[in-house]
């Protein structure tokens, strides 16, 4: 039963990185440090107020000189709790007539979707855009009508395919009016083979969406991109963040949030680059396992550009969640579902979307790897995936 390994049988594997990585310990030390040096609230107007305000404003212009450009010179950065409150506000936020078009699709994170159904509460019309068979929007779908208003929801890599956004239509769309405003939710896309932060059209994008523990950085921060012209509401109102976000901040964690930006843009494209090349050396070497089980799987989403760091593959037949325990038993963590709801026993809508059919869906389990994935890694979990596939074909009797 297969040959001898490096690995003790039960140290697990992780290939679960778009649900969460591990902190960097760089950034854990950063983070020690200001704890101490930080620990004021940044708006006390004491020595040690001043103080955690210095390093927090450091950390934003950091931030925004790493991974602002997209959105132009003068781009802002709200510091929010995580990429769902970044989300809320900025759709919200953009949404100002009182009655216009919001557009999202099966592409996007579950507070896209709610913050989608909450302006229909106010009179806003909800649009679902449509997905093409690699996974991005047909925004010529989009519905017809001049409102006053219209906003578009750009999941640029989708948490559940790894499919990316086809960036030229959006921009296409945005150039339309200037009724017309663009959120991007960037969360799954700082890993790419690209030069600019996040490769969007120059000044397309009104709001963007990202936060740090997807990329080695701390959990419970996140940050919205707000382009210089734009104007957005307080979701929850107070005087810290310009007006825009009301609570004491975070010091330590934006400082983190900083270190982690710079650890992950230092080598991007060289991590992106060989993060892909491990992503389709277990896609192949898992479809073939899974085939030689008599498991006809397929990689999700194929066709198009795709996340670096995803691999959704389907095991037609097989039930996922099934699959996602037994792999865990194994020793390999991987997910179900959306990157927030691994745990969740609906099929992903991005995959749905896809056309695919019903025992595909049934049957996708996401892999996703993050910069310390190795290549023994990879090989090993897959040929810890080969046993749990013969096993589990052998039970459904093929
Ligand atoms: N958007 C996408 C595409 C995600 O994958 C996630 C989480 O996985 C989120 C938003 C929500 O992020 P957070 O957990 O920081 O709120």
């Amino acid at each position: 039963m297969g040959h001898a390994s490096a690995f003790a049988p039960q140290a697990p594997i992780y290939l679960d990185h778009a649900a969460a990585t591990p902190l960097a310990p760089d950034v854990v030390r950063a983070m020690d440090e200001v704890r101490e040096t930080g620990f004021a609230n940044p708006s006390s107007p004491h020595v040690a107020g001043r103080r955690a305000k210095a390093l927090l404003e450091d950390a934003r212009e950091r931030i925004v000189a790493l991974a602002g450009g997209d959105l132009g010179p003068g781009t802002r950065l709200v510091f929010t709790s995580g990429a769902t409150e970044s989300n809320r506000l900025g759709v919200l936020g953009l949404a100002t007539a009182p009655n216009g078009r919001i557009l999202s699709s099966a592409r996007d994170h579950s507070s896209l979707v709610a913050a989608a159904r909450d302006l229909t509460a106010r009179g806003w019309e909800a649009v679902r855009v449509p997905l093409d068979a690699a996974g991005a929007m047909r925004l010529e779908d989009h519905g017809a009508g001049r409102k006053p208003q219209e906003i578009l929801c750009v999941t640029l890599a989708c948490g559940q395919s790894g499919a990316w956004e086809d960036v030229a239509g959006v921009a296409a769309w945005a150039a339309a009016g200037p009724h017309r405003a663009v959120h991007v939710d960037a969360t799954q896309a700082l890993l790419a083979d690209m030069a600019g932060p996040f490769g969007l059209p120059p000044r397309s994008v009104a709001t963007l969406a990202f936060a740090p523990h997807k990329f080695g950085g701390p959990r419970g921060i996140g940050g919205l991109f707000v382009r210089r012209d734009v104007h957005l509401e307080a979701v929850v109102p107070g005087p810290q963040e310009a007006g825009l976000r009301g609570g004491t901040e975070t010091v330590a964690l934006a400082v983190g949030f900083a270190r982690a930006l710079e650890l992950a843009v230092s080598d991007r494209v060289a991590t992106a680059r060989r993060l892909a090349t491990l992503r389709d050396r277990l896609e192949s070497s898992a479809v073939e396992a899974a085939r030689a089980a008599g498991i006809e799987a397929c990689v999700v989403a194929a066709a198009g550009r795709r996340a670096p760091h995803v691999a959704t593959i389907t095991f037609p037949g097989i039930d996922r969640q099934a699959l996602v325990m037994a792999a865990d038993l194994e020793g390999v963590c991987c997910a179900t579902g959306t990157a927030c709801a691994s745990g969740s026993s609906e099929p992903a809508p991005a995959l749905l979307a896809l056309g695919l059919r019903d025992e595909a869906v049934r049957g996708a389990v996401r892999f996703s790897l993050g910069r310390d994935t190795s290549a023994a890694e990879v090989d090993e979990a897959v040929r810890r995936i080969a046993l749990v596939c013969g096993r589990m074909a052998t039970r459904s009797g093929r």
